[in-house]
């Protein structure tokens, strides 16, 4: 069966926030992704500009949380990446655990290094259509080599 791959394949955008690169662990999060069985098939550090995080998270705009959120994405460098794997979305939504660090399952990301609601460690999409959105937002197809 030399050159067919019958694995259903999806990707996903995730996000290391500045929370987790300020304090070194991006190595330690990548782990998890890797241990999980997503490859990451592309990354790139940066500096989000204000107005480039408000872009990102325009879905939340009417939101409270709205500018504390976009305060706290440009307050230091994050590293975006794309997560290649087998149903990639939501596995990747399992291994980053739930929002609120405090209602997250334990072995999951945010459970782990998660210092707040706000300051959770990571981002990734919640659907196929976001995900490609989010990926076109950071990459080009040609940085991306799965
Ligand atoms: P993300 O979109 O970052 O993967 P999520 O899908 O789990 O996280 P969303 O509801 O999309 O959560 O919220 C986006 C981000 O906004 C959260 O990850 C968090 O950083 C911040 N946020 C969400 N709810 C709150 C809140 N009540 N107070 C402060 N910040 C919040
Ligand atoms: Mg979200």
């Amino acid at each position: 069966m030399q050159g067919i791959n019958i694995m259903a394949t999806q990707r996903t955008l995730s996000i290391i926030k500045p929370d987790a690169t300020r304090r070194n662990l991006t190595g330690q999060i990548n782990a998890m992704f890797e241990g999980a069985g997503l490859r990451i098939i592309a990354t790139r550090r940066l500096q989000l500009t204000q107005a480039q995080a408000e872009a990102f998270y325009a879905v939340h705009a009417e939101r409270p949380f709205f500018k504390d959120l976009v305060s706290f994405m440009v307050s230091g460098p994050v590293v975006a990446q794309v997560l290649e794997g087998e149903d990639a979305v939501l596995k990747n939504r399992e291994i980053m655990g739930a929002t609120d660090p405090k209602k997250a399952d334990a072995g999951t990301i945010r459970a782990a290094f998660a210092e707040s609601i706000e300051a959770n460690s990571v981002h990734g999409s919640d659907a196929p259509e976001a995900a490609a959105e989010e990926i076109g937002f950071f990459f080009a197809g040609i940085d991306i080599t799965g």
